[in-house]
């Protein structure tokens, strides 16, 4: 609520907008000196830096349990960001599989074009892990609860093995929340967040952010982000900072809802399965509970029939909305194999278990009961 405010001298209440790009120096000595070495809350250019920018990344680094972060204009600005700024040709890299394509891209695509060696293992499977690492392992990359099957992994094991070999850990926590994030408690160097989701949380704004320590962040980050371009704008960082004030009741109240959805659907006679990291029903609920205090926003379900029957009971719901997006204020609802994981190819479709049949939900804040009553009268349609 609080962290990182910087007051102009109106003694303003809310946050203070700087829309500006550049900063003006009393004098030429002035400009010498901060170009030679820019103090504690000075800025001179908004690529590298803005005060309203910074007030969102000292208070995303504060709820997340970092020393300091790097915001970015969306989510991928900072994972691809922070993967580039850390790696060289020549490095190896281990990730779990069960990622947001676009993540899958970056490190299958984009990192290989650049000499990047990448081993993909199943997130879940730990030997896996172990096996994967090696000597010469320089980052390890994962989702901490994967997007969209909702797989877990154990963070904890995995930091060990990487840092026993000296290799960084970067989590994407987008599934988590900012308000549950466990990335730091189980000594991820790096937590990336893309504050599209939760942070902004009514469908509004791109943003992103960059966790970690003040060596890493003001070290290579910074120098790679503020020379490429990434940096959040104003406004996001204003309307995020904004958003914060409602962010734990909104993660909380929202969590409640999927746990309550699962709790409802778990043994619907026209589901294969429910999904919800915490709930009984899935695989990895031990797991879950131990490293979170909250299964997200998000839940999976597997309709029987196969996409035909799950396209009937996406097209008979009424509340929740047909989109590609989650964590918003609305309840939505994505049928990953042909939207957000189209491209995938089907073998990958397979191993991961985006079937015809399956769907994402992001529970919003509407009544919880009108959204369970919303998704059994889909279901009878069926
Ligand atoms: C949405 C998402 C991203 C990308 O974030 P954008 O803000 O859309 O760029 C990256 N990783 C995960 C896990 C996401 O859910």
């Amino acid at each position: 609520m609080h962290a990182g405010t910087r007051r102009s001298q109106y003694g303003e209440v809310s946050e203070a907008i700087y829309v500006t790009q550049g900063f003006v120096y009393p004098t030429a000595e002035a400009a010498e000196a901060r170009f030679e070495a820019l103090g504690e809350d000075e800025f001179i250019y908004a690529r590298y830096g803005n005060p309203t920018v910074r007030m969102f990344e000292d208070r995303m680094a504060m709820l997340l349990g970092y020393e300091d972060a790097f915001a970015c204009t969306s989510g991928m600005a900072a994972v691809s960001g922070a993967l580039t700024a850390m790696l060289k040709a020549g490095d190896h890299v281990v990730s779990s599989r069960a990622l947001f394509g676009s993540c899958l891209y970056v490190l299958e695509d984009i990192l290989a074009r650049f000499g990047v060696e990448v081993t993909l293992v199943d997130g879940t499977d730990n030997a896996a892990w172990d096996a994967a690492i090696r000597d010469d392992t320089r980052l390890v990359f994962l989702e901490s609860i994967s997007n969209p099957t909702l797989e877990v992994v154990d963070l904890r094991h995995v930091v060990k093995a990487a840092h026993g070999v000296g290799a960084l850990v970067l989590v994407d926590d987008a599934m988590a929340t900012p308000v549950y994030s466990y990335a730091a408690e189980c000594g991820a160097d790096i937590a990336i967040v893309s504050t599209t989701k939760h942070v902004d949380g009514q469908g509004r704004m791109l943003g992103g952010i960059i966790a970690g320590s003040r060596d890493l962040i003001r070290g290579p980050v910074e120098a790679y982000m503020k020379h490429t371009g990434g940096a959040m704008n104003p406004f996001t960082a204003w309307t995020h900072l904004k958003a914060l004030e409602t962010l734990v009741l909104r993660v909380n109240q929202q969590a409640a809802t999927a746990e309550a959805i699962a709790v409802a659907l778990d043994g619907h006679p026209k589901l294969v399965h429910v999904r919800y990291p915490t709930h009984a029903a899935h695989p990895q609920h031990v797991l879950a509970r131990a490293q979170g205090e909250t299964g997200g926003t998000v839940l999976a379900l597997e309709v029987k029939g196969g996409k035909d029957a799950c396209f009937k009971f996406l097209n008979a719901l009424e509340l929740f909305t047909i989109s590609n997006n989650f964590a918003d204020a609305k309840s939505i609802i994505t049928h990953p194999a042909t939207t957000t994981h189209q491209r995938l190819p089907q073998d990958q479709k397979d191993i991961l278990g985006i079937s015809g049949g399956m769907v994402r939900l992001s529970a919003g804040l509407e009544d919880a009961d009108d959204l369970i009553d919303d998704l059994k009268a889909a279901l009878d349609a069926v």
